[in-house]
């Protein structure tokens, strides 16, 4: 039932960020340390599994594995398409939120600081629809879409972004973006509306791998603009039309609105540089979505936009792509009628391969709702297990599960083979239970290890319903990224110190987050700024 879910399970504190690198350390030492007593060299041969060097991606823009790199050593600069909130986003979109979350969750856990970025798209044809349906304000459709939306990614244990930006917030960003591309020639005005010029940009098409016809044919469908020179050009700025009602803007480039494509190039470089480490998307997004963001940015800046492409496969629903049109279309909402349902769904998209396309289908949901069920008895088990024997036996069986956890999930996030090395675990564990040979340490060895896991999975935790009455400031409370959080805990340090100075500047480094500082009897609280 829309409405009825939300939570506030996932504050992610300093503690929690830390215990990633310590549970990393210890994972990494299960890994790494031979489980007999080895020569020195069997042990660099055994931890030459788990470096950082293994983690390869496919890239969508060369179409193969490749070692990942970043630009700036040990930091990832990563933007993902978030959602368009006019409506509650569908189980297809939370694939890729979900793909996301897993990226993400890796490189953390292989050592990175990763900085992410998650756009909302709150001007579009789409919100402009609805609006005049629904008689309502923009921002009131919006704000009502983007907080189901936040819920949502709780209510599935996803890490927040670092910042959320909003098309609608970055419109003089945007102005000066396409004013930029005029200048360099990439861009003309037609009829009040400012295309990018693709003739212009020699490299177009390269991502897709589409050729100039097959180009105009995809670009064809989609287009109800007549008046540009190109039928592949696209619009940046679109002009005012009677239907746009009061959503509109005035600037140097005329009454009207940002097209689509350029709100992301724009706001990814506003908060991440010019140079992305990964771009993600769903696979509906190559083509024109991605392949215009590349065109507009290096046409602008001269520089590799994004050096990793990665897209998830689609969701298809009993053996049939999910769409409005087929009538086979389902919300998380439509789906997750209680906790285990939300876990359920979780595991089931993280445990499938992200390229590949994920048959969603009641029996599947069913079947990894029992998965949950049984890693919570077995949790359980362990926890009570008493007495001693099977330390030994239990280093041997996760040792080899931990390196073929971390072979799986280097080898471009394969997630099966993670949970199929996760599952080689659990059906020992209780083989050894079944035949009393547990004792209280060979238990402990098995449940850390699972929980080590479990930072990828991110599947036990419990989810909160019910949790709509949130007060809109405690919400947003709950929605300041982690590294704002940061920030308030270092002023009040600060304001402790009595270095006031420090106090301010940390102040208006929060401001330039999108949130204000409030002084309450009980301590500062975060509140984000309403543009
Ligand atoms: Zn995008």
């Amino acid at each position: 039932m829309p409405g009825c879910i939300g939570s506030r399970v996932l504050q992610l504190t300093e503690s929690r960020r830390h215990s990633y690198h310590t549970q990393r350390q210890i994972f990494r030492a299960r890994v790494s340390v031979p489980h007999t007593k080895a020569s020195s060299d069997e042990a660099v041969s055994v931890d030459s599994l788990g470096t950082e060097s293994e983690l390869v991606f496919f890239n969508s823009l060369t179409r193969q594995k490749e070692p990942f790199k970043t630009v700036e050593p040990g930091v990832v600069r990563f933007y993902s398409c978030g959602p368009t909130v006019y409506d509650y986003a569908h189980i297809g979109n939370f694939r890729a939120f979900l793909t996301y979350d897993v990226i993400k969750r890796w490189l953390i856990f292989k050592g990175y600081t990763v900085r992410h970025v998650m756009n909302l798209t709150d001007v579009d044809d789409k919100i402009i629809a609805r609006v005049q349906r629904e008689k309502c304000s923009a921002k009131e459709l919006t704000d009502r879409y983007s907080n189901a939306f936040f819920d949502d990614l709780k209510l599935l244990n996803v890490i927040p972004a670092d910042h959320y930006p909003r098309a609608t917030q970055h419109i003089e960003h945007i102005e000066t973006f396409v004013n930029g591309l005029k200048k360099r020639g990439y861009a003309y005005e037609r009829q009040g509306s400012t295309y990018f010029s693709v003739s212009s940009f020699s490299d177009y098409g390269r991502l897709a791998q589409l050729d100039r016809r097959q180009c105009e044919n995809a670009s064809a469908s989609d287009s109800d603009e007549y008046d540009k020179d190109d039928i592949r050009d696209f619009a940046l700025w679109k002009t005012y039309k009677p239907e746009d009602g009061d959503v509109y803007w005035n600037n140097s480039l005329g009454k009207g609105r940002p097209g689509w494509h350029i709100e992301c190039s724009c706001m990814a470089m506003e908060y991440l540089g010019s140079e992305l480490d990964i771009h993600a998307g769903g696979i509906d997004l190559v083509f024109p979505h991605h392949e215009n963001e590349i065109a507009q940015s290096e046409a602008l800046t001269g520089k590799q936009f994004a050096s990793f492409w990665l897209h998830n496969g689609f969701v298809n629903i009993d053996n049939e792509k999910m769409s409005k049109s087929l009538g086979n279309f389902r919300t998380l909402r439509d789906i997750v009628k209680n906790q285990d349902d939300a876990r359920a769904f979780r595991y089931m998209v993280v445990t499938s391969q992200y390229r590949s396309a994920l048959a969603f289908t009641d029996k599947c949901l069913k079947s990894a709702r029992s998965t949950i069920k049984r890693l919570n008895a077995l949790q359980k088990r362990l926890r009570e297990a008493e007495g001693e024997g099977g330390k030994r036996e239990m280093e041997e069986i996760v040792r080899s599960a931990s390196e073929n956890f971390v072979k799986g999930m280097d080898d471009d996030l394969n997630t099966p083979r993670a949970a199929a090395a996760m599952f080689s675990l659990v059906n020992s564990a209780e083989k050894m239970l079944k035949a009393g040979r547990i004792g209280k340490d060979a238990a402990m060895t098995a449940l850390e290890c699972l929980n080590d896991m479990d930072k990828l999975f991110g599947v036990f935790y419990t989810p909160e319903l019910g949790l709509a009455g949130v007060s809109s400031e405690e919400a947003q409370d709950t929605e300041a990224p982690l590294q704002v959080v940061q920030l308030l805990e270092q002023r009040v340090e600060a304001r402790k110190a009595k270095d006031f100075e420090r106090a301010d500047q940390i102040r208006d480094m929060i401001a330039a987050s999108g949130f204000s500082v409030v002084d309450t009897p009980q301590g500062a609280k975060l509140q984000r700024v309403e543009s």
